[in-house]
């Protein structure tokens, strides 16, 4: 089709989109992730997008607290924290396509705009907004690569920025009739007080669609209790969808329990029935039932402190909390995270606030806040020899904490907190200082980095040669390598380019290893993170420890 001399591009994917009803929150993320999954183990290429009706142009800018993490791909895009989900369920990378926002759509209209490229006509959301957000729906379809590809709509149905999405969507479902399908996710609510499960939400929203001109073809609804078949019968009716077409999505006790909720509901089926696609092979999602029976019965617990200044929120650690999952069941043992939050630590409290812990890790992160606190933490589980794993601003106020404490550089610190300071063991990058734009120029996505072989990490990884994504403007001061080297915080890892210093380890210690990237992004339920695995297995060695010498002191009182 073209339109005003612009081409959309139509492929032989099949495309699965999903939307929300009735309140946010209700899991889009997780119920495409699984069904993706499902489809996936049929032996379907399948991918998942996320598009979001904000106007930012990707969340990098967004504070954790309006956003949750900000999830960062091989290529360096800033992305939605579902990315991560669609990433540990699907075990295969998603990149920058996968996440579209309202910001860059308009971003790339007014561009083309300014450059003239719709030839004096009026730029208008519908055709120009509508017509971008299509192209960029059906972009993954390009050369073949996938055969389905599942869209989640961010946002609420009624929402006023989700109105060009839900046309966009009305728009391909009328071109492409046989290969798009809607899948509207919404909430049948349980009134104690009446003891009934309430499907007029559902119904509201699902004319609220309808209104706009699109029908749902399956509702997925999540629910406390099970929905009989009068339920069903009744959705099924008022929405006008079939009745095998309403899948219950009861609560379930892990998002690693959906997708086999999902394979009893046949909710893959269904999709592949109206798709008229065949089945594919059944599902057998070997590891992946390992890896939740594991989880279900794990043989021991650890307890781990997780120090940053965003603990009290949910989402701004996911990858960190799930890479831990993931590392626990490998393991067989529980990890319990302590939420420790780096403001509330001071010297005087910090033995305390650690007492009891197997192991501790000291977050990602920006900025002042807590900062001391971080520190105060790195002194006690490197002065006691708790395990200690930290990330990005972790790994970096290790360093600080080492070059103050060890080499006594008593003022030492990171640029980025104190600009001014005589001893910057942590400073800006080269490439980083004539940077003024603040959205994606940070440095991200893969890099390579070669590991000491005499190290730990190497250990760890079983290579030499590592890559792994990363986040961060500021890195480790090489001025400052020899004096940390001979002093016993060992730069093993560094960029093989660059030579900057991406991993550091502390020797005669169990377990303290720094690392400038993110590890927590590679963790998936078929891959967990070796580094997640190792730090898991120390805090569960540290354990054992504590325990077999309190039992020497409790016998030798005796
Ligand atoms: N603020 C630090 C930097 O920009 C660390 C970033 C992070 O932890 N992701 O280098």
């Amino acid at each position: 089709m073209s339109v005003d001399g612009r081409q959309i591009e139509y492929f032989m994917s099949k495309y699965i989109f999903v939307t929300g009803g009735v309140t946010s929150s209700l899991g889009k993320g997780i119920i495409a992730a699984s069904l993706a999954k499902l489809l996936q183990e049929r032996g379907y290429k399948t991918t998942i997008q996320k598009f979001d009706p904000y106007i930012n142009v990707d969340p990098g800018t967004l504070n954790p607290y309006e956003h949750g993490e900000c999830y960062v791909t091989d290529d360096g895009a800033e992305t939605d924290l579902d990315l991560g989900h669609y990433e540990r369920y699907l075990n295969t990378p998603t990149s920058q396509a996968n996440n579209v926002t309202t910001g860059k759509i308009y971003e790339y209209v007014i561009t083309r705009e300014r450059e003239g490229a719709y030839l004096g006509k009026t730029v208008q959301v519908i055709p120009h907004i509508t017509d971008e957000i299509k192209r960029r729906m059906l972009l993954l379809g390009e050369d073949n690569k996938f055969d389905i590809i599942i869209t989640e709509l961010g946002g609420t149905v009624g929402d006023i920025e989700s109105l060009p999405y839900i046309e966009a969507v009305r728009q391909l479902k009328w071109e492409m009739p046989d290969d798009c399908l809607v899948v509207h996710l919404t909430l049948i609510p349980y009134l104690s007080a009446a003891k009934e499960l309430k499907t007029k939400p559902t119904q509201h929203s699902v004319k609220l669609l309808s209104e706009n001109g699109l029908s749902p073809d399956v509702l997925v609804c999540r629910t406390e209790h099970s929905l009989n078949d009068d339920i069903k019968r009744k959705i099924a009716l008022f929405c006008n969808v079939t009745m095998d077409a309403v899948i219950e999505a009861k609560d379930a006790e892990s998002i690693y329990r959906v997708p086999l909720e999902m394979m009893r509901e046949k909710l893959d089926q269904i999709c592949l029935t109206k798709l008229k696609m065949g089945r594919g092979k059944e599902p057998e999602l070997t590891k992946w039932k390992e890896f939740l029976n594991k989880l279900s019965f794990p043989k021991g617990k650890v307890t781990i402190g997780l120090v940053g200044k965003y603990v009290e929120l949910q989402d701004a650690y996911k990858s960190i909390l799930e890479a831990l999952i993931h590392a626990g069941a490998v393991n067989e043992c529980k990890v319990e995270v302590k939420d420790i939050h780096s403001e509330d630590l001071t010297p005087q409290n910090v033995d305390e606030k650690l007492k009891n812990l197997d192991a501790v890790l000291v977050a990602p992160g920006f900025g002042s806040r807590g900062i001391e606190g971080k520190i105060e933490a790195i002194k006690i589980v490197r002065t006691q020899k708790i395990p200690f794993l930290g990330i990005c601003l972790g790994m970096q106020m290790a360093c600080v904490e080492f070059a103050r404490n060890v080499l006594g550089h008593k003022t030492a610190h990171s640029t980025e907190m104190d600009p001014d300071t005589e001893d910057a063991v942590i400073c800006m990058m080269e490439a980083q200082k004539t940077i003024t734009k603040k959205g994606g120029t940070m440095r991200l996505g893969t890099y390579d980095c070669t590991l000491d072989e005499k190290s730990k990490a190497y250990e760890i990884y079983q290579s030499n040669f590592i890559q792994e994504r990363h986040r961060h403007r500021y890195e480790f001061n090489s001025d400052f390598h020899d004096a940390f080297r001979d002093n016993g915080l060992v730069p093993v890892g560094k960029n093989p380019t660059t030579g900057l210093v991406e991993v550091v380890e502390l020797e005669n210690h169990p377990f303290f290893i720094g690392v400038q990237f993110h590890p927590e992004y590679k963790s998936t339920v078929e891959n967990p993170h070796p580094l997640f695995v190792a730090f898991v297995k120390a805090a569960k060695e540290a354990q054992e420890l504590k325990n077999s010498s309190s039992k020497k002191v409790a016998a030798s009182a005796v």
